[in-house]
């Protein structure tokens, strides 16, 4: 996609030492690669087929929130520790900088049978399979995930077995 590379901006040893951490804040400065990203994504086949979407913390929710009144389709969100009121599933992962875990809310996620993942970016693919994994333990189905951004050389599709789309890989 035209100049969405460009504002992708990438910071050296952050948040620690030996992360090339991408900062795509800048797309929602240009409002107008930002509605193209939108329509793009919202189009994709992995969102189409699912009933519902579900957004990682927090970046992913710029983007799944945008997905959602594009498409009509409802949003969940993916949490990390301590900020879910209510009944949750947890599941826990590692990042390429550490370990945590994710909760959803269990009420919601009875509510569809089908979902499309959404982040800011794929790493080492830990977060979205945390995620997939709290759907297929609700006995829900993944319809696929889609990111913004693919790090290539972290080749974090390998571990995903459901269709894995991005719009940039770099
Ligand atoms: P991973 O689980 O390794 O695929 O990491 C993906 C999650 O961590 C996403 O929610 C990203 O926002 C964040 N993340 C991991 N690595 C980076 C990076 N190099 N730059 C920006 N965000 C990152």
């Amino acid at each position: 996609m035209k100049n969405l590379e460009s504002l992708i901006k990438t910071y050296y040893d952050f948040p620690k030492k030996g992360i090339a951490f991408k900062d795509i804040l800048g797309i929602i400065q240009d409002t107008e690669v930002f509605k193209e990203l939108i329509l793009k994504m919202s189009s994709n086949s992995v969102i189409q087929r699912s009933e519902a979407i579900i957004s990682i913390e927090a970046r992913g929710f710029i983007f799944g929130s945008a997905i959602s009144l594009q498409t009509s389709k409802p949003m969940l969100v993916a949490r990390k520790p301590g900020k879910l009121p209510g009944e949750l599933i947890q599941e826990s992962y590692f990042l390429e900088y550490g370990k945590s875990y994710l909760s959803i809310q269990k009420e919601a996620i009875q509510k569809f049978s089908s979902y499309a993942i959404v982040d800011d970016l794929l790493a080492t693919g830990g977060t979205i399979d945390c995620v997939a994994n709290l759907i297929k333990k609700s006995g829900k189905e993944v319809c696929g995930s889609i990111t913004v951004v693919e790090l290539l050389e972290l080749n974090g599709r390998s571990r995903l077995n459901f269709p894995v789309e991005t719009i940039i890989s770099i």
